[in-house]
């Protein structure tokens, strides 16, 4: 190691900034930000600075000396960093710096600098600094936006939380159980989504733990559940969230609907377990998928079950969820970008338009529940409405719209397989989708689109189109 990586108090500190330009206001403000005083030395300040200055000046955290750079102006100083445009004036800073004994550090030349500034991840109190010894900073930059990532949001608030209770645990567990109850309070990603504050509540199920792992510091952990949506099938489309439960995840319960790319983002070690729900027909009954969750659970296992596109729509969540709470178990719900929506950005087909369509409606299409739709609301102009589940039925579906009032040429469209490589968008009118659909080979899933906002895309498309093409002509 080059370098010793150390966090340095400079709350109140004198710090020294010399420059003014963009890179030096960046530097100034992260000083500001841990509290430092900044005395910042440039002959003139750019707008970053100047703007620096109206913020942080009339507190004194912040000030400005118009002059070029002296020795001196290093006194009492707790660092200093060079940040001017010229290299022989940082030079004579870093020289100055070293002979006064002040950390220096000089925008991107190491040579010259004490000290490095990291890329950071700040979740204060919990920061992480990733360096690469000033050789390669957009490396650096890179693996902190891949922590960025994993670290979820709320890990701050966490951090203060359980900060705030270390006193509490210390008084109530002897030595050796704290950190076993510290681990098993931050592997749980319940404890995440809610313990950030201190109201009653919060507080009250912390005591909760905190009490039962004092009684009972052998009995195993329960386990969680994630009830995670995966959305419509390209991995990119995954939450930050989602990405980060699926990387603490014991085990994976996943559906038909959730693409092999999607699994490949889980832990490695992590156990794959198909229960193969689809449309009507299903691998596993409901009740044999509570049994599982249930199962691994309590066996002190991180159950993600996977569902395509969210949870909640069209996707049993509510029941699975419930069945869990009857155990005690914790869930945990991340939504998922629901395949209407996944498909509507692929295709490109606005769900409302101004003047075209003033609400979205996303209904089942399966036969099933055919009979509990309110058919005249769904082929209402003005509206735009998405079948799922909508292939097995799609002659059916046509023939109620318009048996309902819809006109015959109201136009559709039907997506197979939205966001994946496989995707197929085919438009029609509600006369001729299901001929076409069915001469086509548009495989399951897919989703039909009716309503005027399927064609108005398209027609823009080849209006602006035209000029281009008289051009050529
Ligand atoms: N919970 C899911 C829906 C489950 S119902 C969600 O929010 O998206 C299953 C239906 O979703 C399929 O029959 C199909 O209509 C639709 N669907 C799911 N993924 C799809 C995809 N990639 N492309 C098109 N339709 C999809």
């Amino acid at each position: 190691m080059d370098y010793l990586p150390i966090f340095l108090r400079v709350q109140s500190r004198l710090t020294v900034v010399i420059g003014g330009g963009a890179v030096a206001a960046r530097k100034a403000e992260l000083l500001l930000k841990c509290g430092a005083r900044v005395l910042l030395v440039a002959p003139e300040l750019g707008e970053g600075t100047r703007e620096l200055l109206q913020r942080h000046g009339p507190d004194a955290q912040m000030t400005h000396l118009c002059a070029p750079f002296a020795a001196q102006q290093l006194k009492g100083a707790a660092l200093v960093i060079a940040a001017t445009d010229s290299e022989a004036v940082n030079v004579e800073v870093s020289e100055a710096a070293r002979a006064a004994g002040v950390p220096v550090n000089v925008a991107d030349d190491a040579e010259h600098s004490d000290f490095i500034l990291p890329a950071i991840v700040d979740r204060s109190p919990l920061i992480v600094a990733v360096s690469s010894a000033g050789t390669t900073p957009v490396l650096a930059r890179r693996v902190r936006e891949q922590v960025e990532a994993l670290l979820p949001a709320r890990l701050g608030a966490l951090a203060r939380f359980a900060g705030g209770q270390r006193e509490r645990v210390n008084r109530l567990l002897q030595p050796a159980l704290r950190r076993p109850f510290w681990e098993r309070f931050f592997g749980s990603a319940a404890n995440l989504e809610r313990m950030s504050s201190n109201d009653a509540a919060t507080l009250g199920a912390f005591s909760g733990q905190l009490a039962a792992f004092s009684q009972y510091p052998d009995a195993g952990a329960l386990g969680e559940v994630y009830l995670i949506g995966a959305g419509p099938g390209d991995p990119d489309l995954l939450t930050l969230r989602a990405l980060q439960l699926l990387q603490q995840a014991d085990v994976l319960l996943y559906d038909r609907l959730v693409s092999p790319a999607i699994l490949e983002r889980a832990r490695r070690e992590a156990t794959r377990v198909f229960v193969g729900k689809d449309v009507g027909e299903s691998t596993l009954s409901q009740d044999r998928i509570n049994e599982l969750l249930i199962g691994y659970a309590r066996r002190g296992l991180k159950v993600a079950r996977l569902k395509g596109g969210d949870p909640f729509i069209f996707g049993r969540g509510g029941e699975e969820i419930a069945a869990l709470a009857g155990h005690g178990i914790a869930v945990t719900v991340v939504p998922g970008i629901t395949a209407a929506l996944g498909a509507a950005a692929a295709a490109q087909i606005p769900l409302t338009l101004r003047d075209v369509s003033q609400s979205v409606t996303f209904a089942p299409g399966h036969v099933a529940v055919a009979d509990t739709l309110d058919w005249p609301a769904l082929a209402r102009s003005g509206h735009t409405v998405v079948f799922y589940m909508a292939m097995a039925q799609l002659a059916g579906l046509t023939e109620r719209l318009r048996k309902a009032g819809a006109p015959a040429d109201r136009p559709v469209a039907l997506i197979a397989q939205a966001t994946l490589p496989t995707q197929r968008v085919v438009r029609g009118t509600l006369a001729d989708i299901a001929e076409i659909a069915r001469t086509g080979g548009y495989g399951a899933p897919a989703l039909l689109f009716v309503g005027e906002v399927t064609r108005v895309i398209q027609q823009q498309a080849l209006v602006s189109l035209e000029p281009c093409l008289e051009g050529v002509a």
